[in-house]
Parts: structure tokens; sequence; C-alpha cells
């Protein structure tokens, strides 16, 4: 295109060799990201104050005509530039310290720009008292004729992220000469057609406002333009991918057989929720149409979505092919195995978990297995994904836990089909977001959500209590008859430091705080066989209080267990303490109660446990959860284009992004994506991070 925007920074005036090393450091290589580094913040230095009115402290802005200039010697170390400034009002120092050089002259510049009779403007703090009248400058600027062509005062100032040897005056002066020599090179991407009738302003001038703002309602309008602009090209490259994933077939035909499927839904004991029906319709019709599934699977913790995965597995099993079910952590696989081994009792299925730290042995015959179409559903972790894993007839992959798998691990798990086979996915999310927020971030997927919890539940009671509280509430359930959860956290399950305090305090609970009762452990590090003992003890009464790591975050089902206490709950997330709840309030006559106790010393401690005690809805969690920790850490590393999104804010931008997706759908219908500009902006941005193998 050999635009002067593609053009090296390092070519523009004032810039040169050494300043554009700095600038690439902050990612500033040509013209055009000069442009889009935007400004962290803006600093209003509009009020132009009356000298005779400062008062001292106050951080401002004045403006006046140099009278008179000096340099006072403090000795070796320090030295003073004044400049008395006059307003109407009143006179002012303007006092500039620096240390002072015998090679060169400090103030040299500032002897050059303070002559006698110049009017200037300066931004700073003013000192005001019995002794000094002063102000010290952080900025300052000659005026020529008015304030309309002031950049570092008299305006709204942008405030840029600095690094070492960037400062703020050079950049500033150099992005301002950069959006007037060439903001009108600046190609709009997005259709006039698509923007004027939502009212919005034009890319160009929504640059020029977000950098160097007239006011701010236009600062307002130009954010909004330019998170527009972001997600229309989000939201474009993922319903192309989800496009594309229409056009790729799956050379196979299921029919519902029922041999597997009855039995399962007979050995359930309970009917399916409506929603669950709904949303097993909505699988089943994908996996039976010709092109392959890509569906995501929302709904709060206990809303069922491990029956319904289960059910859609079974569909593929009945028509001969395999099942791949992935989880994020080997204790979330581990859990999975022990609910399909539960569920698949009298199923004539085979199943096994395949994680880290399977045996090498077991591993190699696991493999074998597989390959050879011995194995009819893999549970595990990543290490599904590892090059050595190959499935005879891979039908379909579940993934639990979307938010913590990329774009690119699905389709590493995809590439496992055999030949012209491309298997359905499900992804299942066990931290729900609402809805509109899961169509942005999986854009390139089918939602389904359920919104229903199974009939007969009754939100656990959550309070925040002492510990010794929370013992004597467990003392006088448990005499009723009822069984109680006491939850550690173990931030790293593999930690044996932390384990082993832990198991100190356990002791003392046994010992002294529960002498009269049947305690029991369970956490990560003990050997799966002992697990599952001590969860069955639970469950047919033997242990009354479990005493237990995050282990029991998914899993255990128990509606006699009415009480979990869980201590310093500050150290846990929000989504884990919301699944750890999730294990109560499963009885459908008994009332269940959460006690949280800790000290939270952080605000966003205090405000994790405020939302506990607030709510029980997981949707309503998951969105102040992603609020708090912020999109990059909630996501993880994920792939899905969300770090490209430099000013758009998926969480404060909702109405933005609706919009920005029906003008996405409305560029694919005329076939834009295809053409220039939006297509070189789609492959700019978005290759290499969503899959847009197939753009024009
Ligand atoms: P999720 O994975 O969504 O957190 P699960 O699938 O683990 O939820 O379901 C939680 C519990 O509710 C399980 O014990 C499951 O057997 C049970 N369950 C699921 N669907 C129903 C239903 N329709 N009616 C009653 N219980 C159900
Ligand atoms: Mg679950």
């Amino acid at each position: 295109m050999g635009n002067t925007l593609t053009q090296p920074v390092k070519y523009l005036k004032g810039v040169g060799p050494a300043r554009s090393k700095i600038l690439a450091r902050v990612g500033i290589f040509t013209v055009k990201d000069l442009l889009y580094y935007f400004p962290k913040e803006h600093d209003d230095r509009r009020t132009i104050k009356k000298i005779s009115e400062l008062s001292n402290g106050e951080v401002t802005t004045i403006s006046g005509k140099v009278e008179a200039t000096d340099v006072i010697s403090y000795g070796p170390k320090l030295s003073v530039f004044k400049a008395a400034i006059s307003d109407n009002s009143g006179v002012i120092y303007a006092s500039f310290f620096k240390k002072p050089n015998y090679r060169y002259d400090v103030f040299k510049k500032l002897k050059s720009d303070f002559t006698r009779g110049t009017k200037v403007i300066l931004h700073g703090r003013a000192e005001k008292n019995n002794f000094v009248c002063q102000i010290i400058p952080e900025e300052y600027e000659l005026l020529k004729n008015d304030y309309s062509d002031t950049i570092h005062t008299g305006r709204i100032v942008p405030i840029y992220p600095l690094t070492e040897g960037l400062h703020s005056r050079f950049l500033r002066e150099l992005i301002k000469s950069a959006l007037d020599k060439y903001v009108n090179e600046i190609t709009e991407i997005i259709p006039y057609k698509f923007t004027t009738n939502l009212k919005m302003m034009s890319l160009k001038k929504a640059l020029k406002q977000y950098h160097f703002p007239d006011n701010f309602q236009l600062l307002q309008e130009a954010r909004k333009r330019l998170a527009f602009e972001e997600f229309v090209l989000h939201q474009t490259a993922m319903l192309l991918s989800k496009k594309q994933n229409k056009y790729v077939l799956k050379n196979r035909t299921y029919k519902v057989q029922g041999n597997l499927l009855k039995p399962f839904k007979n050995a359930l004991g309970f009917e399916f929720t409506q929603s669950q029906k709904k949303v097993i319709n909505e699988i089943f019709n994908d996996m039976q149409s010709p092109a392959a599934m890509n569906r995501l699977l929302i709904g709060d913790v206990g809303s069922g979505k491990t029956v319904v995965a289960l059910s859609s597995a079974l569909l593929a099993i009945e028509n001969g092919f395999q099942v791949a079910f992935m989880a994020p952590t080997e204790i979330l696989a581990e859990q999975h195995y022990y609910t399909v081994k539960n569920l698949f009792k009298n199923i004539d299925v085979r199943y096994t978990l395949l994680i880290g730290s399977t045996p090498v042995k077991e591993k190699m015959n696991i493999l074998k297995k597989l390959s050879a179409g011995e194995l009819d559903i893999i549970i595990g972790t990543h290490a599904l994904i590892e090059s050595r894993v190959s499935f005879k007839s891979l039908g379909l992959i579940i993934i639990d836990e979307q938010h913590k798998f990329g774009v690119i691990q699905r389709q590493k798990l995809r590439g496992k089909s055999s030949k012209g086979s491309c298997p359905d996915v499900l992804v299942m999310t066990a931290t729900p977001i609402p809805r509109t927020l899961a169509l942005t971030v999986y854009g390139d997927l089918e939602v389904s959500s359920i919104t229903e919890l199974p009939p007969g539940r009754k939100p656990p009671k959550t309070f925040y209590t002492s510990e010794q509280e929370s013992y004597e509430f467990v003392k006088s359930e448990v005499k009723g008859g009822r069984q109680a959860y006491i939850v550690f956290p173990l931030v790293e399950e593999s930690d044996k430091l932390e384990l082993k305090s832990v198991m100190g305090e356990v002791k003392n609970l046994k010992e002294n705080v529960f002498p009269d009762f049947k305690v029991g452990l369970l956490h990560g590090q003990m050997p799966g066989k002992i697990k599952e003992e001590t969860m069955l003890a639970f469950r047919d009464k033997k242990i009354e209080i479990l005493v237990a790591t995050t282990v029991i975050e998914v899993g255990l089902d128990i509606p006699n267990a009415t009480v979990m206490v869980i201590e310093h709950s500050e150290r846990f997330g929000l989504a884990s303490l919301h699944q750890l709840r999730g294990r109560i309030g499963r009885s459908t006559e008994m009332d269940s109660f959460c006690l949280l106790s800790g000290s939270p010393k952080t605000e966003e401690a205090k405000k994790r446990i405020e939302v506990m005690l607030s709510t029980n809805d997981g949707f309503k969690i998951g969105e102040m959860d992603l609020k708090l920790r912020g999109t990059g850490q909630f996501f993880g590393t994920m792939q899905h284009g969300l770090s490209e999104l430099k000013i758009g804010d998926i969480t404060r931008d909702i109405d933005i992004i609706v919009r920005a997706r029906e003008v996405a759908g409305k560029i694919i219908e005329s076939g834009l994506e295809k053409e220039f500009p939006l297509k070189t902006a789609l492959l700019e941005t978005y290759a290499g991070r969503i899959q847009l193998s197939q753009i024009g």
C-alpha cells in the first residue's frame, strides 16, 4: 500500500534512530501505531486560574506574561530558574529546580523560552504562604495568540503510558503532529452506511478527539466510536470463523438408537428439566446434521450440564464413535471420571481416565486401546492433546471450563480424528457468564443455555461468621442428623508445605473442636482409591464432617450435607467459592447454610465476600468475577482475540457490542470482508488468533 501510515516513525521530524528505539519498546513502529497509541487517561487543564486566587498546594493552570527572570544558585547540587509571571490579577514566580552541570547550561532552553514579554501558560502546583509565592510547573507552553492550539496545557490533556526515556512532552507533541499531518490518510474500515444511521463520528474524528478532545462529551463519543470499530472487527472475525465451521462436513450420520441412551435415562431417577430438554435437542440436532457441531453449553453450577454432556456422548457412542472429554485440571478430570463411573454403572460403555500422573505402562496400554477403537470414552486433561494420542473414530469432543482453553487447543484436539471426519465439539463453562458476553467472547460458537435448576432445590443461605460461631453451628446441625463440609484453601494442590499446615488445622479440628464427631479428610494428594473410599464413607454417613480442600469443588452430590464452612474464604476466587457452595443446597426438604469465615484484607477480597453474601446467581457472580479480575485474568491466555481490544471493554460496552454484532452480520451478508479495506484489517488483527483460513 505504501502510504505514509506504514512508514517507520524514525523518519518523522524530531524522532531519529535513538528515539525510535525507545518508541519501539512501547510498540510504536509506524506512523499508524502512533495514532493508535492511546492515552490511559486525560487531565482537565482547561480552567485558567487567576494568580491572585491560587491557594497553597493546589495543582492548576495559570497563564500570564513573563516580566523578569533570574537564576539563583543554592550550591553545587541545586539551582533554580525563576520567572516572574503576571496576569491582570497578580504576580507569581514560576520556579524550575535543576541540578547544575559545569559543562553546559541546564537552563538554556528555559532562558530562550521565557523571554520578557512572552505569553505563557503553566500547569503545576502552587506554593503560597508567608515565605513563598510560586508555582512549580509540570508543564508549560508558549502562547502565540489564543489557547486553541496548546498541547500540554489549557485544554483536556492526554496522559500517555510512558517508559524509561520516553517523556510525555515529546510523545504528546509527536502524536499531535502525526494526527495533524496524517490522520486524513486513515481509511474508514466500516462502510459509512453502517455508521451514519448510528449517528457515530468518523474514525478520523474519533482518533483526533480521543487524543485531544475538545470536551468530555466528544471524548466519550470518540471512545465509543473506537470501541465500536474494535468490536466490529472482532465480531466479524468471530462470525466468519463460525460461518467457515458450517462448511466443515463430517461424513457420518447419527441416529438415536436408544440402546444406551434409554437405559441411561432410566437409571438417572429424575426427569430432565425443560431447559435440559431444550439444550439436548439443540445438541442432538447439531450432531445429526451434516456440518460439524461447535456449541457452547452454559449453565449454573448444579444445573445439570454433566448429564447433558453425557447424553451427547452416548449418542456418539451408540453410533459407533469415540468421545474425548477434556477438563482443565487433573482434579476436575478425576471428578468427571467418578461421575461417569457412577452414571454408566449398568451401561455397556468402555471408559477410562488419562492424566499426567497415569503410570507410563498404563498410559501405553490406554493409547493402544484408544487407537484400536477398544475404548468408547476417554476422560482426561491436556494429556489428551499430546501428539501420541490417536483415536480410531473420534466423533465428539467435550471440553469443560472452556475459558481455560483456547481456540488453538480446540483445533488441535479436532485434528485427532481420522481423515475426512471432523468431530463435533461441545464446550461447557462452569463459570457462567451472561449470554451477551458469551456471544461476544465465544462468537464463533453456537450457544445453548440451561436457565433453570432442577426442581425443588433450595438456594443455600450464606453468612459471614467467625470460625467459632461456624463450628458451633456445625455441631448443632450434625447433632440434628445432617452432615457438614469444612473447606480449607489449598491454592496449589501440589504444595506440600501448604498441605502440611492444613493437616495441622485438621488435627486440631479432630482432637479439640469436634472430638465427639466422626471427622474425615479429603485432599488432592491422596491416592485416588482412598479419595473414593472417603467420598463413599461420607455418602453412607460414616463420616459426619468432611474436612476438605478444593477437591470437592465438583462431583460430590450429597443432599444430606447441608452446611459448608469455608475457612480463609478471602483466599478463594469467586468462581471457586460459587462452585464450592454449589455442593450444598441439594436437598429438597432441608435448608442449607454456607458460612464464610476468614479476614479479607484487600478491597477485592471484601468485594468477593460481599458478592457471595448478596447472590446465588452464577451468572451475576460470573459477571462480577470478570469485572473484578479483568478480562485478561479471567479468560487467561485464551486466544479469542480479546487481547486485541485496546479500548473496548466487554463488561462495560454491552450495548456497543450488540450493535457491532449486527453490523458484523451485515458485513458478512454483503461479502465486504473479502474486499479491501476490511480484509486487510481483519488479517492484520486476527489472522493467527481466530481461524480465518478462507477470507476472500
Ligand atoms: P453441573 O455440571 O451443571 O454443575 P451436574 O450435572 O453435576 O451439574 O448436576 C448436579 C446434580 O444434579 C447431579 O447430581 C445431577 O445428577 C443432578 N441433576 C441433573 N439434572 C437433574 C434433574 N433434571 N433433576 C434432578 N436432578 C438433576
Ligand atoms: Mg459440573
